[in-house]
């Protein structure tokens, strides 16, 4: 494979509690292992790319203002994205973005934000802006196959409804629904999910397994490399320990 190609949407107005560090540590991994990462960007008023000649999308969080800003350019953007996803590219989609790709979003102003529709959920938000889900999220995803717990960050108003297949399920915090048991969304080229962080920074795996899937996908026969995540699990352990073993 040449490099994983990656489209980062809306970097200047999605991108919440460093979102954008996610691209970072993908390259970073990628490079590591000698493989190449290209990330271009597209924002609204930007050129329209040719979403199906990327291996990986990727769109971050953001708040309901910026959300109803992109909201038109991002519908513009909708048969290049569904054509994309149908054709195998990866989405990757944090907070604010996993919201716009179902349904819809309702704010807590009631204002319907619409979403791509390419998934049955559908997210709306309390009538008091003081009911959100905010605080450091423990979830265990099984998506390698092995349970691995994640940790990261949620700070959503947004109850995400009708979700058929989450990410994870919560061990401490919120998730999709105040005091729900799932988070996010998952299908084998999709993950969704409200942690923020950059999530990807503690969370070696899921980098891993988006790695994997674009590897793959280009016809690769052997997963990627291991790195040495020593660092990156300590990190993660101390914050498995604060949250969970009281
Ligand atoms: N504005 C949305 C909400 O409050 C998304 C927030 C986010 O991306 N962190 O639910």
């Amino acid at each position: 494979m040449k490099a994983i190609k990656i489209l980062h949407m809306y970097a200047d107005m999605l991108d919440l509690y460093g979102d954008g560090g996610n691209m970072e540590i993908l390259k970073y991994r990628c490079e590591k292992r000698g493989i190449g990462c290209e990330i271009e960007h597209y924002s609204a008023g930007t050129a329209m790319p040719d979403f199906s000649s990327y291996d990986l999308i990727y769109i971050g969080g953001g708040a309901d203002l910026e959300q109803q800003h992109i909201s038109d350019d991002l519908l513009k953007c909708r048969d290049g994205i569904v054509n994309a996803y149908k054709s195998g590219t990866f989405l990757f989609l944090i907070c604010g973005g996993y919201q716009l790709m179902g349904k819809y979003y309702k704010d807590a102003d009631g204002n319907k934000i619409p979403g791509l529709g390419l998934f049955d959920y559908y997210t709306v938000a309390p009538e008091s802006r003081r009911m959100r889900c905010i605080g450091n999220i423990v979830i265990r995803t099984r998506i390698t196959g092995e349970p691995v717990d994640v940790v990261g960050f949620e700070n959503h108003g947004g109850q995400t409804h009708d979700v058929r297949t989450p990410f994870g399920e919560v061990v401490v915090g919120n998730g999709n629904c105040s005091g729900s048991s799932a988070e996010g969304y998952f299908e084998k080229n999709v993950i969704a999910t409200y942690l923020h962080g950059p999530c990807l920074a503690k969370n070696p795996e899921i980098s891993d397994y988006m790695i994997g899937y674009c590897l793959e996908r280009a016809g690769a026969t052997e997963k990627p490399a291991p790195l040495d995540d020593t660092l990156e699990k300590k990190c993660r352990e101390v914050m498995l320990e604060r949250l969970t073993r009281k």
